[in-house]
């Protein structure tokens, strides 16, 4: 590319005479030609001969010189020519100037380096609600917000290295208000103002951002929801800056009891209570959202150690489990805090949600008010599921399950009354695998129905072998959900007995409150009181865990309910816990139900329980789920 001076003179030989500014390469007395390339020579060539011979001024104009459109004046100048070379502002008055003028779309002219609408045409006044020309000459820092500054920079910036920017920024209206303007602007040319259009996007931005915000926060505590915590805890693992991260997930216990009690308005108002406490008791920086009913989740950067995860948790769960007052009532409510550590539990927002669920549920499990971090072996990986449900398949064939009896005894006395039958799976290589990782897992895949037939068969055939010592004896055995819909179980059921000789009246089948709500109301029904007919006994297990609905168990043909060991743990330390299993035990008797208390640790549990009426208790007090061998000196020591 030529560098041509842009004013310079020459001589009659068309050497340089005169240079107005300093062009490299370009020197006093050299000749034009020289530093000419062809095509540039060619264009000029004849301007300059015609203005030498003729003596008068020429102006015409060229793509050849540069870039752009130029303009070249060549005018002679003593024995010589001055020429001054221009580049040519496009946008020239006449059709394109009534263009502009009249446009309804928001066109202008902006000055790159200096950030200035140089000129804008009447749209602009009209949309904006500015008196005509107000705009012009106005800076356009003066117009965005701060906020906004940096991006408007990058795009002058990208438009004055010759490309095309687009962005969107808020735009100061005479109002005063922000409206926000979708921009175009054109590759600027040699610092000469270039052209810019804005679309006003206002109105569909507020309607983006409101969709935005529906699909992305949760409505009862407007906080962050699961599609949105999944995007943060992305830009946490990609942003890099940040480093290791804990994942915390949070449930509150018995939430159903709370909202069984309030309402569902007292409900959302004790989750929002919650949802505000949480944001309280933690950083800034924190991200605070919820996956669903009753189950926050806090995304927590820089905490990347357990004991930082566990301080964290121990600081939330203060702030939650703090009572407050809805309606008069005092409320105290407990939570367990499931935790998972980026990067080092997972490397994807899926996993690492999942890991921290599942933390959760294993707090869960121990008590209320657990925390409980993340480890191998929690969850499966998906080959070692599908080695583990291959190998399930054929656990009974090859003798690796068997049943563990757990002693039920009287409350008060504490005479023994029966077992409950507990599946153990001891695998070959693998060891003893607890029956949380292989129960549902048979459920899952259905295996549980055949499975669950091995353990009848199994606990009835063992009883009625006790029962020959003991006539009385009880045993208690699971059914799941998935049995309760398969077809002629009953038959089923009344095979196994007959096969067995078991005195069936002291057999009892315990089914989970969850499983009994979750089906077919009328089939469940029916399926109850087949078995009820066949003379033996029904048990809801797991009571006070899942939504309990008192119209539909009143409903139902049940003996007894087993209050979870979650409600009994802390009966001796909490008011509140005691309130509600004494509220369980009312409710069991206006139905007409004995209860069992489950998860017995302590002689003062036992004799709370005694004194509040429960019937049955189970429990490591009493003894831990034995094998049968084990059985026999039970026996003994009871007669
Ligand atoms: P579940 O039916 O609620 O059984 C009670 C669980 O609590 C048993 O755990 C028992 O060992 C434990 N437990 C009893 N007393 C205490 C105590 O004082 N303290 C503590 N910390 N724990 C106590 P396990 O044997 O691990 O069984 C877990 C769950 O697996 C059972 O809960 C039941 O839901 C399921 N399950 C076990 N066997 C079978 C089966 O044959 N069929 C079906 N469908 N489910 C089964
Ligand atoms: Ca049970
Ligand atoms: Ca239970």
């Amino acid at each position: 590319m030529t560098m041509l001076p842009k004013n310079f003179q020459l001589d009659p030989q068309l050497r340089f005479s005169q240079i107005e500014g300093e062009v490299l390469g370009v020197r006093l007395g050299e000749s034009l030609r020289s530093v000419c390339s062809t095509p540039v020579w060619e264009a000029l060539q004849d301007g300059l001969m015609q203005v030498l011979a003729t003596r008068t001024p020429l102006s015409f104009e060229t793509e050849l010189l540069g870039e752009g459109h130029q303009k070249i004046e060549i005018t002679p100048e003593g024995a010589g020519i001055a020429v001054a070379i221009q580049p040519k502002v496009v946008f020239s008055p006449g059709n394109a100037d009534e263009f502009f003028q009249q446009s309804s779309e928001m066109l202008c002219l902006l000055e790159l380096g200096t950030a200035t609408l140089v000129r804008v045409n009447p749209a602009w006044h009209a949309a904006l609600g500015y008196s005509p020309q107000s705009l012009n000459d106005r800076k356009l820092f003066e117009l965005i917000p701060d906020e906004d500054n940096l991006e408007v920079t990058v795009a002058l910036g990208q438009a004055a290295q010759g490309s095309t920017a687009r962005f969107s920024c808020r735009f100061l209206a005479a109002s005063g208000e922000f409206h926000y303007l979708q921009w175009s602007i054109a590759p600027g040319k040699d610092n000469l103002p270039a052209y810019a259009a804005a679309r006003d996007i206002t109105q569909s931005r507020a309607v983006e951002l409101e969709i935005r915000r529906q699909t992305h926060r949760d409505s009862l505590t407007d906080l962050p929801n699961r599609k949105s915590i999944e995007e943060s805890i992305l830009k946490l693992l990609t942003s890099g800056s940040h480093g290791a991260f804990g994942v915390m997930v949070l449930a509150l216990d018995r939430f159903k009891w709370v909202n069984e009690a309030l309402g569902q308005d007292g409900g959302d108002q004790a989750l929002m209570i919650i949802a505000r406490r949480l944001g309280a008791a933690l950083r800034a920086e924190d991200v605070i959202g919820r996956l669903e009913g009753d189950t926050f989740v806090a995304l927590l950067p820089g905490v990347a150690s357990e004991g930082d995860a566990h301080s964290v948790a121990q600081k939330v769960l203060e702030a939650v489990q703090s009572s407050f007052a809805l309606r008069g009532i005092d409320i105290r409510l407990t939570a367990c805090i499931g935790l998972a550590l980026a990067p080092f539990h997972g490397t994807d927002p899926r996993t690492l949600l999942e890991r921290a669920d599942t933390a959760m549920y294993q707090a869960k499990k121990a008590s209320r008010g657990h925390v409980t971090l993340w480890r191998e072996g929690m969850s499966l990986t998906g080959i070692e599921r599908l080695a583990l449900e291959s190998r399930l398949s054929q656990a009974v064939d090859r003798g690796e399950m068997l049943l563990h009896y757990q002693p039920q005894v009287a409350a008060g006395t504490g005479h023994l009354l029966g077992f409950e039958a507990l599946a153990r799976w001891n695998h070959q290589q693998l060891g003893m695998i607890p029956p949380d990782t292989f129960i549902p897992m048979a459920e899952d895949t259905g295996l549980i129905v055949p499975l669950g037939e091995w353990v009848m068969k199994e606990a009835f055939g063992q009883a009625a072998f006790w029962q020959q010592a003991l006539s009385g004896l009880g045993v208690s055995v699971n059914l799941s959900g998935r049995q309760l819909s398969q077809n002629h179980l009953t038959e089923h059921i009344e095979e196994l007995l007959a096969m067995s000789g078991v005195h069936r009246e002291h057999v009892d089948l315990e089914i989970t409150e969850s499983d009994l709500l979750q089906q077919d109301e009328a089939k469940v029904k029916d399926v109850l009181f087949k078995i009820k007919d066949m003379g033996l006994q029904l048990s809801v297990d797991d009571f006070g865990m899942g939504y309990t609905n008192f119209g539909r168990l009143a409903k139902l043909p049940v003996d007894r309910i087993k209050i979870d060991k979650s409600f009994v743990t802390h009966i001796c330390e909490s008011a509140a816990d005691e309130a509600v299993v004494r509220a369980m035990v009312d409710i069991s008797r206006t139905l007409g139900m004995k209860v069992v208390a489950e998860g017995v640790e302590t002689q003062e549990q036992f004799e709370k329980l005694t004194q509040m009426g429960c019937d049955i208790i189970q429990g490591y007090l009493f003894g831990k789920p034995l094998p049968a061998a084990d059985v026999p000196r039970l026996l003994l020591q009871a007669t």
